[in-house]
């Protein structure tokens, strides 16, 4: 007998229960992969290259056995199903908006072959806590975060699952395809020309997770064990980088949590081993918060500001585009822009910072800039990133208070307190010493730009707009 195992956002073998589920179900599995061309459209080429490098490990592990074919995945998953005789073919389930539309659509073409008997199977999901399950006593889902990390937590989550590649009898592709009747075609795994600051797939996840545990790197010295102090400063780098690892699945964060719950024991990583877990509840939460209320993804989760005056003007989209460039004359923003562009990645604190300025200081709608970032972005993640921004604009479950405008001048000051990371990213300025890189005081390279708003005078506008739909 034989299954078919679909990997998704899932790219890994170690602590995978669907591949659990597809060897138990059958003597022999296939595991494949689809390129859907409406996945491949909306992602910007890092977060492919991430992808493709995520799978080409992938083909390794499994010694060249993993198919990977293009094309809608209900009509491809059948086709793949058939040619090998599957029973059942087995997922990790997916809860954004797009994957459970999907997913529909495949069993619903499934159930039109073989009689209805091939079933489709989902067994595990992305996250720690499957979203839908931590709900309030009365059932309702929660909408703040904090109730829901304490739930969270007395929840708890499964240990580990005990996969890898020997867990099953690997179908090699190349019996099925082009054989007999079959029309599956399979295609080679792309490439992307373009760099990666950070090396793709489960064993590189691995090997970063393991530095991170223990202080040691190849980008950072930075470890679980001071987290909770040097988490914000974005000169540091003294986050994980664990989040591209955690998109595409390469790492699943059940073992990322068995290693912080044992940390959380010891006197020296509990402080930052608790704060580590909390942002991995994050992450659950607000993929709960997407399963629950799907038009967040590009709607306000709370309606009431629908009313709120966007710019949506030319002169909007120029200063839209200066953001884009890293162009604002405010250094922390343009830095913060310029590693997006650069790398493909950008800090938390500056993500939170130049959501604002974009928002609150160019009064551009908030999707503009989800847009972009989720073009740019290799860990880029409809539920992580739209709620994000949801969070900055104040429009979000559990948002930031409108009235809540950050500085970005003084932000800089506070969380770069060196400058380094500014001068890092923005050349124009890698001559000016010390914090002084963020008020400039004394004049401005020639080519670098003047601040494009007056601060001050944006912020009042900002709230006079919030002012107005806010309380309804
Ligand atoms: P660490 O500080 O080491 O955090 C560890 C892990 O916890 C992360 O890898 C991530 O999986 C999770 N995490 C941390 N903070 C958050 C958070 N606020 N929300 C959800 N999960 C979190 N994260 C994404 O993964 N994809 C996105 O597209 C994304 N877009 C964002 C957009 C905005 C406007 C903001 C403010 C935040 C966004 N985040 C997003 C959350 C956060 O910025 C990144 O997860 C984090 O910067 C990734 O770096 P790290 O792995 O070094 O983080």
């Amino acid at each position: 007998s034989t299954s078919l195992l679909w990997f998704r956002r899932d790219l890994r073998l170690s602590d995978l229960p669907s591949l659990l589920a597809a060897a138990d179900a059958a003597d022999r599995v296939l595991a494949c992969f689809v390129l859907d061309p409406w996945l491949v459209k909306t992602a910007g080429d890092r977060r492919l290259k991430f992808l493709y490098d995520s799978l080409r490990g992938l083909d390794e592990k499994l010694d060249g056995r993993l198919l990977v074919v293009r094309g809608k995945p209900e009509n491809q998953i059948p086709k793949i199903a058939k040619a090998i005789d599957a029973n059942s073919v087995h997922i990790s389930a997916d809860h954004a908006p797009y994957g459970v539309a999907r997913d529909a659509r495949v069993e619903e073409a499934l159930s039109g072959i073989k009689g209805g008997d091939i079933e489709l199977h989902s067994t595990g999901s992305s996250f720690a806590v499957t979203p839908g399950r931590v709900t309030k006593n009365d059932g309702e889902p929660y909408k703040v975060f904090t109730p829901y990390f304490r739930a969270w937590r007395e929840h708890g989550w499964h240990s580990p699952a005990r996969s890898g590649a020997k867990s099953a009898d690997w179908i090699d592709p190349k019996d099925v395809v082009g054989t007999g009747s079959s029309d599956v075609h399979a295609v080679d795994i792309p490439d992307v020309d373009v760099e990666l600051s950070i090396p793709a797939g489960e064993d590189a996840a691995q090997k970063r997770w393991k530095q991170f545990r223990q202080g040691a790197g190849d980008y950072s010295q930075h470890s679980v064990e001071d987290y909770d102090d040097a988490r914000d400063r974005p000169d540091l780098d003294a986050s994980s980088r664990m989040s591209a690892y955690l998109k595409f699945g390469n790492i699943h964060p059940r073992t990322m949590l068995a290693d912080l719950t044992e940390l959380e024991k010891d006197s020296d990583h509990k402080d930052g081993a608790t704060a580590y877990l909390r942002e991995l509840c994050f992450r659950d939460f607000y993929a709960s918060v997407l399963r629950e209320w799907p038009h967040s993804a590009w709607h306000n989760w709370n309606r009431s500001f629908d009313a709120i005056e966007v710019d949506e003007d030319k002169a909007a989209h120029e200063a839209f585009d200066a953001w884009k460039a890293g162009k604002t004359g405010f250094p922390i923003v343009d830095a913060g822009m310029r590693q997006l562009s650069g790398s493909g990645f950008m800090h938390n604190r500056v993500r939170m910072i130049v959501a604002s300025f974009l928002v609150k200081d160019l009064h551009v709608p908030w999707q503009w800039g989800a847009r972009w970032f989720l073009d740019q972005l290799i860990d880029g993640d409809l539920a992580s990133n739209q709620h994000g921004w949801q969070w900055t604009a104040g429009c979000g479950t559990d948002a930031s208070p409108y009235f809540r405008v950050f500085n970005p001048t003084t932000q800089g000051l506070k969380f770069d307190p060196s400058g380094d990371y500014v001068r890092r990213w923005v050349p124009e300025l890698a001559d000016v010493e010390g914090k002084a890189v963020h008020e400039l005081k004394d004049g401005r390279p020639s080519d670098y730009p003047e601040p494009m708003v007056d601060h001050k005078a944006e912020r009042e506008e900002a709230l006079r707009r919030y002012g107005q739909v806010s309380g309804k």
